[in-house]
């Protein structure tokens, strides 16, 4: 069966084309500058520009950011997922107008073709209401549908089935701690194969310490810096989320360039980092009541910087503790899903 995976970014289209079951990948496409200067205007027009025949597609599964607290699996998309994943865009209003973009030009493109919605939030539907709910008024979860979402579900999940085969006990039975460190960052606590927490939350701005994003801040520094330095809502936006976390320390969100740097900001930036995560991982082995089979390194930073794993394992508490080192494959994550949907698995 050849599964075409959709992840349809802001300005960008990745492509790939995979075989199931044996998971080979026969094609892969990077469409890049969708509505900039220099580029095609939308992605109507971005899969025009595709190489790949295809009329030999049997599924397309998409990528979609925001679930909300619609969807908790991937679904096959009809008229109503599509007016639910439209609904959350107020959620996520820079990533589910482009990832609807993507499956309304491949349905266009190919009408009697499944396409199979895969979400982000949906690995986190299992959180318990103590740790999704804010403490704010109920009234704004209630009304507003403000609570933790999370975010990286795909990757999460795919790290932890991952791991169970590793550690080899079955996956309902694993309790771990993954981390997907990548530019965009997040930890989850998983108990018996189910996320029970995670550090992402309302948008993928909470939790750790990321390339560009400062992540959990004191919300009060938002308050002040409008009322005290005048800044408009957009311009703090742009400032916690673009020039934040790494880049806000040390100018620099690559994290090998960080560390061959030999200035204290750059040394600095990486053990704010460090620590954030330190402190993530704690809380989750108190969650978890001490009972964690692995900790699971991910993303770029996690899977490439041995530097990185051993300063964040430099520590009384964590050195004792199983680590793995994972790859994720979010793309190879969306055509098992879509497998498992079209084959009846
Ligand atoms: P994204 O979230 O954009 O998908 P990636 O998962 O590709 O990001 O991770 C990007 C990060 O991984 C960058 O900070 C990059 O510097 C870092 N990275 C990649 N390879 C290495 C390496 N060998 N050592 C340290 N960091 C690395």
């Amino acid at each position: 069966m050849k599964i075409a995976v959709i992840n349809a970014g802001s300005s960008s289209l990745k492509f790939k084309v995979i075989e199931m079951p044996s998971a080979a990948v026969i094609a892969s496409q990077l469409i890049e500058h969708i509505g900039e200067d220099g580029g095609v205007s939308d992605h109507h027009e971005a899969l025009a520009l595709i190489e790949f025949d295809l009329r030999s597609i049997d599924v397309v599964g998409h990528r979609v950011v925001h679930g909300g607290e619609f969807f908790s699996r991937s679904v096959v998309v009809d008229e109503v997922v599509m007016q639910k994943i439209d609904s959350l865009s107020i959620l996520a209003p820079l990533h589910n107008p482009a990832n609807l973009m993507g499956i309304e030009a491949m349905q266009q493109k190919m009408p009697e073709i499944p396409q199979i919605a895969v979400f982000d939030t949906a690995f986190h539907t299992s959180l318990a209401q103590e740790a999704y709910l804010y403490a704010l008024p109920l009234e704004l979860h209630n009304k507003h549908h403000i609570r933790r979402y999370g975010f990286h579900g795909t990757s999460h999940a795919y790290i932890a089935s991952q791991a169970a085969k590793m550690i080899n006990k079955p996956l309902h039975a694993c309790n771990l701690i993954t981390l997907h460190l990548g530019n965009g960052a997040s930890a989850c606590a998983i108990q018996n194969g189910k996320s029970i927490d995670t550090s992402m939350g309302f948008t993928p701005l909470e939790g750790l310490v990321m390339g560009s994003r400062c992540g959990d801040i004191d919300p009060s520094i938002v308050l002040y810096l409008q009322r005290e330095l005048g800044m408009q809502p957009y311009e703090v936006d742009t400032l916690l989320n673009k020039h934040s976390g790494l880049s806000g320390i040390a100018q620099e969100n690559d994290m090998r360039t960080l560390l061959q740097r030999e200035d204290e900001e750059a040394k600095l930036a990486v053990k704010i980092m460090v620590r954030r995560i330190q402190k993530y991982i704690g809380s989750y082995m108190v969650l978890l009541e001490g009972k964690v089979d692995a900790l699971v390194f991910s993303g770029g930073i996690g899977e490439n910087s041995k530097e990185i794993r051993e300063m964040i394992l430099d520590n009384g508490m964590l050195k004792h503790l199983k680590s793995l080192v994972i790859k994720t494959d979010e793309e190879l994550a969306i055509a098992q899903e879509c497998y498992a949907i079209v084959s009846g698995d």
